[in-house]
């Protein structure tokens, strides 16, 4: 999995044409604005319970098209002094995308789309504002890139990933005669690629049962560890938000997945080529984060985050302001919210000092 997305030469983060209608795979900031819009909010609002600090890194781990970030920082404008305090730090592996992120943040940004724009109504799910929201017109925080978490200067931030974890590689461990093994790739007489039991591991790894069944396969993944780790080790107040696709609760399973031009395919069929990922398991993102000295809230669904952070409201408000585009928006919203679409397999969770109150909409 680190080898197809990182080979320098042949690896998929040398690709920049994975995410959007003409690539492989597409995410909820491409789909409806509203989606980057309300995490904007929610981020100034995170800011506003940390006592508003004067100096805030909001940090994006993959930050893909830099679509989200985009949206984030034009509704966040509607809160006054936020984008004033604010440093952007986009934490992104892919060279090709990196290029498409400076082209998303051409200069004088934050004047257009007025239209019905968060200043005009604050969705409900937020608490009020303190002041007036404003139109935030003119402004640009400053934005620098860098490869890894680590390397973003210590402060008050605010990390938002929005299917970041997924693309972490994992690990599998098959349970074998009561113990664990690695799941391991090899090559067949052709030369071509399978999966195959390999070396007894010495790990101690926590299943979510006692007892695996033979042949139960349990998924690891150390970048989640590490990212927390991260949080836990940056000064007081940090506050984060997760949202990806996997399960709430802890289970076995096979998640390795992998998808090519909008359609899944083998996940050893196309190595380089193919976005492949894997489930995240929230329960124990959850559980990680407790152990590292963090507070986690949630998960909740997708549909429930941003139906409870007044999606419907916002969106309603847009296609009044845009009728020619009604059709779209409401399309876009309903793909983030549905049962078959993102809704229900998509979950939202928040990691925190444990010094900040629980963030909407977990309180
Ligand atoms: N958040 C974006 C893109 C999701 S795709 C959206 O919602 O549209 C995953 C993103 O994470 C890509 O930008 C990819 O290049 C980046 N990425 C994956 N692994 C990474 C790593 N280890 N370090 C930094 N960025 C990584």
């Amino acid at each position: 999995m680190r080898i197809c997305q990182s080979d320098p030469d042949a690896g998929y983060w040398q690709r920049a044409d994975s995410i959007g209608a003409g690539g492989d795979f597409i995410t909820a900031p491409e789909i409806s604005q509203v989606f980057g819009e309300l995490i904007g909010l929610w981020c100034a609002v995170v800011w506003r319970s940390m006592g508003r600090p004067a100096s805030l890194r909001l940090i994006e781990l993959g930050p893909g098209r830099g679509t989200l970030m985009r949206d984030a920082l034009r509704a966040g404008g509607a809160v006054p002094g936020f984008l004033d305090a604010t440093t952007v730090h986009l934490i992104e592996a892919s060279a090709p995308l990196r290029e498409l992120q400076q082209q998303a943040f051409p200069p004088p940004l934050w004047g257009s789309d007025r239209e019905g724009g968060i200043a005009e109504h604050w969705p409900s799910g937020f608490p009020p504002p303190l002041s007036p929201p404003h139109k935030g017109e003119g402004k640009r925080p400053p934005i620098a890139w860098h490869e890894r978490l680590d390397t973003v200067p210590d402060g008050p931030a605010i990390v938002v990933a929005n299917e970041f974890l997924d693309a972490l590689p994992i690990r599998q461990v098959v349970s074998v005669d009561g113990s664990w093994r690695e799941r391991v790739v090899e090559t067949d007489a052709q030369g071509a690629l399978r999966f195959a039991t390999g070396l007894r591991l010495d790990l101690q790894v926590e299943g979510p049962g006692p007892r695996p069944a033979p042949g139960a396969i349990l998924e690891l993944r150390a970048g989640e560890d590490e990212v927390l780790a991260e949080l836990a080790r940056r000064q007081a107040p940090q506050g984060a938000l997760f949202i990806d696709y996997g399960p709430a609760e802890a289970t076995y399973g096979d998640t390795l997945q992998a998808v090519h031009r909008h359609a899944w395919v083998d996940p050893l069929s196309l190595p380089g080529c193919a976005d492949v990922t894997a489930h995240v398991r929230f329960a124990s993102l959850a559980r990680k984060a407790r152990a590292a000295g963090l507070a986690a809230d949630g998960p909740i669904t997708q549909a429930e985050f941003l139906g409870r952070l007044g999606i419907a409201e916002r969106a309603a408000r847009l296609m009044a302001a845009n009728p020619g585009r009604a059709g779209e928006i409401e399309t876009g919203v309903e793909r983030l919210l549905s049962p078959t679409g993102m809704g229900e397999l998509f979950k939202a969770m928040a990691v925190r000092s444990t010094t900040l109150p629980p963030p909407p909409p977990f309180v």
